[in-house]
């Protein structure tokens, strides 16, 4: 077990930025999942598409708290959900623009410590969900990404997806709010975290398990294993700028 603290070679990799940063810091304790059913038409998100995708969240959060158990921590999360209508014509990017006005609130900081204080729970991660098609993201705080953002996370599930995709789907954007990163490009990154992350659900492919260094980030565990030792080590010429091109190639 490696203490990042004591290996200055690694402390300051890119990958590491997103740890106990943000809005959601640690996956730890009791969570409350918002889910905000968002509407640009009367027809979207009728009851039996609701609860489909609902499924996949209660589904995506026992997947979580199963996980999180496999690292001795406890983490108990419920779901709860509200819906609002959006202009036809919104874009997702806006990400939490789309529902500022909502909360009347002006941060995401804001929005979380009005719920938590209310509810009385540790974090309220928000998931957008859109009825149709589209590729899912998250905007996580990250202490050395170039633009300062509002994280969020924004989910499409329309009639034709797959209940298994979406679960992983839902899964993966939530650890990114809680400070995990993808481990899929450029395709350097690729192949180094196929060398030594093992199965991930932040990795391309299928697997749901949250591998080690995952589990540091989101506030699982303290230390990191000789892998992810590995990984951050050969892994340290990665930066902001190179990690926010290599995004915009991957999403074009
Ligand atoms: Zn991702």
């Amino acid at each position: 077990m490696y203490k990042i603290s004591d290996y200055p070679q690694i402390q300051n990799n890119f990958f590491l930025s997103g740890r106990n940063v943000g809005a959601s810091k640690k996956l730890v304790g009791n969570v409350n999942l918002l889910t905000v059913f968002l509407k640009r038409f009367s027809t979207d998100w009728s009851d039996s598409m609701k609860d489909r995708y609902y499924a996949c969240v209660r589904e995506a959060t026992e997947l979580l708290m199963c996980e999180a158990k496999k690292y001795g921590v406890s983490l108990n999360i419920k779901c709860f959900h509200l819906e609002t209508s959006v202009s036809p014509t919104s874009s997702p990017m806006d990400g939490f623009n789309l529902v500022k006005d909502y909360f009347r609130e002006k941060t995401m900081e804001g929005i979380q410590k009005h719920y938590e204080n209310r509810m009385g729970v540790d974090e309220i991660p928000i998931i957008l969900a859109f009825n149709e098609t589209g590729r899912s993201f998250t905007y996580k705080k990250n202490e050395k990404e170039l633009y300062d953002t509002q994280e969020i996370s924004v989910v499409f599930f329309e009639k034709n997806e797959s209940s298994v995709l979406v679960k992983r789907t839902i899964a993966h954007e939530l650890l990114h709010q809680f400070g995990a990163i993808d481990f899929y490009f450029p395709s350097e990154i690729k192949e180094i975290a196929k060398k030594y992350i093992g199965d991930s659900i932040m990795r391309e492919g299928s697997a749901v398990t949250v591998d080690d260094l995952t589990a540091y980030l989101i506030g699982w565990k303290d230390t990191i294993s000789a892998n992810s030792y590995w990984f951050l080590k050969e892994t340290m010429w990665m930066n902001a700028t190179r990690f926010q091109n290599a995004k915009r190639i991957e999403w074009n």
